[in-house]
């Protein structure tokens, strides 16, 4: 089969698969890579209610539903190929190496998303998968009966405590500071369930963790209360880090220009990065909303635009301009 496409989209989360689909759309020859499976971190979600126009989905089921939809377009989705290197040829062309696989295109998207945040502290490495957990939507069924600490205070720390409390027979949600993050809706649905008569959720303010210990699983984590600095050894089966994400660009480095966060450097409105006919969608690029909606709007900016650069390989060099964009109306 041949390796040359029009269009190598890397990875297949809502962004990629959106840009695919547009790809595919123009009968551009699209390869989408993914290094594990189609969805990232959608697929640990089981409640998008803020998808507009679908009341409420799962995330494996949204994403599903997109394959299917980018796949009967033509595109081409290869799971469990991790890109290590990107090359740009003489001849404008960009090398995709995959292990022994390398895919040439006219111009690549990068979708690569991003990966949980680690909280850095003794016991967490070393407890991941027996007792430390970073996807209650996965795990939570493995808790049921124990007590569980949550720590966190965004959208996917509340989402996500809320689910624990499901299978878990209590559940302490440790937040660093006195005010959450999440959106207003979420954070009203989880006080009112800390209201409940005999509620198994408990909320500590102002605290953090400083480690977790125990022999051979998870049997306490230490809190800090960060206002009077008391320490407290507190007993629980699991520590579950919900404490937002890092981009996934280590493969990039050296090839795309990065911010010192790691994500990556582009113009906002046309999604171009520092190399001719490389795009970025989503979650990892600079100043990304970090939604399920935006990321798959920018996978058809990015789509667009690859048009454009395609009809006019020049325009890349064009600044951003205050008129319409390239196709605009
Ligand atoms: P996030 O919004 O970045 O929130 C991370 C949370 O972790 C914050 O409360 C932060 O505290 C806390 N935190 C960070 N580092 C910490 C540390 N070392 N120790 C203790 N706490 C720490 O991340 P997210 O909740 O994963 O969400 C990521 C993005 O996806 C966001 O844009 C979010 O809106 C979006 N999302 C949306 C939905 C939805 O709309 N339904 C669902 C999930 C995620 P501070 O607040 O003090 O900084």
């Amino acid at each position: 089969m041949s390796q040359n496409y029009d269009c190598i989209i890397i990875g297949a989360g809502p962004a990629g698969l959106a840009a695919g689909l547009y790809t595919a759309r123009d009968r551009f020859k699209t390869l989408i890579l993914e290094k594990f499976m189609p969805g990232g971190q959608i697929n640990n979600t089981d409640r998008i209610e803020n998808y507009p126009g679908i009341e409420r989905i799962d995330g494996p089921g949204l994403i599903q539903s997109m394959q299917k939809q980018v796949e009967s377009f033509g595109a081409e989705i290869r799971t469990g190929c991790e890109v290590d290197r990107l090359e740009k040829l003489k001849d404008g062309h960009i090398a995709v190496t995959c292990g022994k696989d390398t895919f040439n295109a006219r111009a690549v998207i990068l979708t690569p998303g991003s990966d949980y945040r680690k909280l850095g502290i003794p016991g967490e490495d070393q407890f991941r998968g027996s007792g430390v957990s970073y996807c209650g939507t996965c795990d939570a069924p493995f808790f049921r009966g124990k007590h569980v600490v949550a720590v966190g205070g965004g959208n996917t720390a509340v989402e996500e405590t809320l689910h624990l409390t499901k299978f878990a027979e209590k559940v302490t949600m440790i937040h660093r500071r006195d005010e959450f993050r999440a959106s207003k809706v979420l954070v009203e649905e989880l006080l009112e369930k800390t209201k409940e008569p005999n509620s198994n959720l408990a909320i500590k303010y102002n605290t953090i963790a400083t480690a977790i210990e125990g022999e051979g699983k998870v049997q306490s984590v230490k809190l800090k209360n960060v206002k009077d600095n008391k320490e407290e050894d507190y007993p629980c089966d699991g520590v579950f880090v919900f404490v937002g994400m890092v981009p996934n660009t280590g493969f990039l480095k050296g090839f795309v220009e990065l911010t010192d966060k790691d994500f990556i450097k582009c113009d906002c409105a046309y999604l171009r990065t520092n190399v001719p006919g490389v795009f970025v969608a989503g979650d990892c690029r600079i100043g990304a909303a970090m939604q399920l909606a935006t990321a798959a709007g920018d996978g058809v900016v990015a789509a667009m635009m690859l048009k454009q650069y395609f009809r006019d390989p020049n325009w890349w060099n064009e600044s951003v301009s205050d008129e319409l964009p390239p196709g605009g109306r």
